[in-house]
């Protein structure tokens, strides 16, 4: 994996979570913080750990907010430095904006913005909990779009002993079958005549109203 460098700005437990994990990849991560003390706390576990405020420009320009490879707003509560912020880093040519919202109405603001993605993390984790809670069969839930997930369930009954081409899935139901798990083995290009066993888990892309129904069958 290309090393890649990443700029992270608000260290609440979103934003350190996400550094934390890109450093851990081998990245290059600069977490910058308006809190001296979340600093300190990431001084030592990420590659640079700044203490700014994000709503100056000046301060993104002499961080050289431009070379990174992409730029995590993961400022949650005060929808004004969210804003402001993703406004500046827009307007100095940020290469790859994501930012967070916490409500629909600062997701529409940062999409107006113009950043390159807005996401929900508390929403879209709920929306997978519930999803996986909702049938014993599904054991995670990967929106894709509003309309397109990835879907990883366990094989139904109906579906033991037969072959992945004779149950018609993309054909019946539009459902592909991407990847299958039989125990400590995956079959990352599942063919037609490949048979599927109990216990086998199905990593399934589709249309989100038709993986609902077609799991729950
Ligand atoms: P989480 O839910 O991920 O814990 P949150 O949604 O509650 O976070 P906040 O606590 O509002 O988000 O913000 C996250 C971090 O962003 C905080 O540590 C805060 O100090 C920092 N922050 C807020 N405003 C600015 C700013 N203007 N410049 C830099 N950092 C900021």
């Amino acid at each position: 994996m290309k090393k890649k460098s990443f700029a992270v700005i608000g260290a609440g437990r979103f934003g350190t979570s996400v550094a934390l994990s890109l450093t851990k990849m081998g990245h290059d991560v600069l977490v910058i913080d308006s809190d001296e003390k979340k600093i300190q706390e990431l001084s030592d576990r990420v590659t640079h750990a700044v203490q700014a405020d994000t709503t100056n420009e000046h301060v993104l320009k002499t961080l050289g907010i431009t070379n990174f490879d992409a730029v995590v707003v993961a400022i949650g509560t005060s929808l004004q430095a969210s804003v402001l912020t993703s406004i500046i880093l827009k307007e100095l040519g940020a290469k790859y904006i994501l930012s967070k919202a916490q409500t629909d109405l600062h997701g529409k603001l940062l999409e107006k913005i113009g950043v390159n993605r807005v996401i929900f993390p508390e929403r879209d984790m709920g929306l997978r909990i519930a999803r996986s809670l909702s049938s014993t069969n599904i054991l995670d839930f990967i929106e894709f779009s509003p309309d397109y997930s990835v879907t990883e369930f366990i094989a139904p009954l109906k579906m033991h002993g037969k072959t992945l081409g004779g149950l018609h899935l993309r054909a019946k139901h539009g459902v592909n079958v991407i990847a299958i798990r039989s125990g400590e083995k995956i079959n990352i290009s599942p063919l037609a005549d490949d048979i599927i066993r109990k216990g086998d888990l199905l990593i399934v892309i589709g249309e989100n109203r038709v993986l609902e129904k077609f799991i729950k069958e």
